[in-house]
């Protein structure tokens, strides 16, 4: 059990699905060797196959309701992940050698496209949806892995190359004792680790965790265009998450029913009425209820109908701490980090220290925080990090 434990909040009814997060998160972390297919952020359309496709319905994983891990399944590079393609550059904008006896149309180039067509990829049904036309609908769920409180990933690994840290429950791999065996992998019911075919270990998403101990949100936080993203501990009763998932229980978890506790929750989607076939307004949501709870579980109708009770205070001019919560006016409030933290006695020391075998005896691979040359501005300092998961040749035993 962690001291503290780090969380996420979604608001689903401000995403815009434009990205941004995935792009930032892939271009802080997995922009590398191996990683070319790896999404640790990732937006999925809903209703949809999601990314890796379809890991809701064939990837298993998780535990039973007796606490017994569920067998799951790996996915495959082409069919699930869709393997990233490679564009006919050379040919389409490449010099082209003119024969003067060939007729024009020989002369021209192709057409930019794929090498090999893709049968896959992320984001492959975007914008899709379900429902017929007037009354269609999709929303977009952003996903990361949970940093659970139960973590399947951590209980599958035979290696122990998965921990939790003490000081916020962020979930990471130990790349020094990491072999590759993926059976993390088939056990994380979210699909949120991924294998690196070059190092030939597991890696995933480390809640950005130097950035957080330097009291600063996750690159996809930060970058979030929607202002969607909440981060701070659960225990701090100030803070965002603590309000939006204890106090107001508007913030729901993920399939809590994989019983692996996460610790990313998400504010349900409102949506537009139905028309009805005169084309009248009728007060029938267009996302099913049912479809919802399948995701967030059965609290989902009453948070919808709180959610629309304090909009409804709040269109009357009436105050409402929640909704000005959620309207989140600045965005520096959406964060709640605490950089003292990990300063006190007990937190994470500099890379020197942290070669020091934890107690408990079995030394750890951490992610280093590199040494910062102090006129370095933050952003230098971040943007210097000469780290990703999975390549720190640091100190270990
Ligand atoms: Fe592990 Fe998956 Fe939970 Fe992340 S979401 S901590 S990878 S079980
Ligand atoms: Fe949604 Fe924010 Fe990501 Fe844009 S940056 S897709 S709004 S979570």
């Amino acid at each position: 059990m962690s001291r503290r434990q780090i969380a996420m909040v979604m608001d689903l009814n401000k995403c815009i699905g434009c990205q941004t997060c995935t792009t930032a998160c892939k271009t802080q972390w997995t922009n590398r060797d191996g990683r070319e297919y790896m999404y640790w952020n990732n937006v999925e359309t809903h209703p949809g196959n999601g990314y890796p496709s379809r890991w809701e319905e064939s990837g298993g994983g998780g535990f039973d309701d007796a606490g017994n891990l569920k067998p799951g399944r790996i996915p495959d590079l082409h069919r699930d992940y869709g393997a990233p393609f490679e564009l006919n550059y050379d040919e389409a904008l490449g010099c082209v050698t003119v024969d003067k006896h060939s007729s024009s149309s020989d002369n021209e180039r192709p057409e930019l496209k794929p090498v090999v067509p893709p049968v896959n990829g992320p984001n492959w049904d975007e914008d899709q949806g379900a429902g017929e036309y007037p009354n269609n609908y999709y929303f977009y769920l952003p996903r990361i892995c949970n940093h659970c409180t139960n973590p399947a990933c951590l209980a599958a690994c035979p290696r122990q190359a998965i921990y939790k840290r003490e000081e916020d429950g962020i979930v990471l791999i130990d790349q020094e004792r990491c072999r590759g065996y993926q059976h993390c992998i088939a056990a994380c019911p979210y699909k949120k680790i991924y294998f690196n075919p070059v190092t030939k270990k597991s890696e995933k998403c480390i809640f950005c965790y130097p950035r957080i101990e330097q009291g600063l949100a996750t690159a996809c936080a930060q970058q979030c265009v929607g202002r969607i993203r909440f981060i701070g501990y659960l225990d701090d009763v100030d803070g965002p998450i603590h309000k939006l998932v204890e106090k107001w229980k508007v913030a729901l978890p993920l399939h809590a029913e994989y019983n692996t506790q996460p610790n990313v929750y998400y504010v349900p989607p409102l949506s537009p009425p139905k028309y009805d076939a005169q084309g009248r307004i009728t007060g029938e949501r267009r996302i099913p209820d049912a479809f919802l709870i399948g995701l967030l579980g059965p609290r989902v109708p009453e948070v919808l109908k709180l959610l629309e009770q304090e909009r409804e205070k709040k269109r009357r001019g009436k105050e409402s701490e929640l909704m000005d919560l959620l309207i989140a006016y600045r965005h520096e409030e959406m964060f709640k980090l605490d950089a003292d933290y990990y300063r006190k006695p007990g937190a994470p020391q500099p890379p020197a220290a942290a070669a020091a075998p934890p107690p408990g005896g079995r030394s750890r691979r951490v992610i280093p925080i590199v040494a910062f040359n102090k006129k370095e501005s933050l952003e230098d300092k971040l943007d210097n990090l000469e780290v990703a998961a999975g390549n720190y040749a640091g100190e270990t035993t």
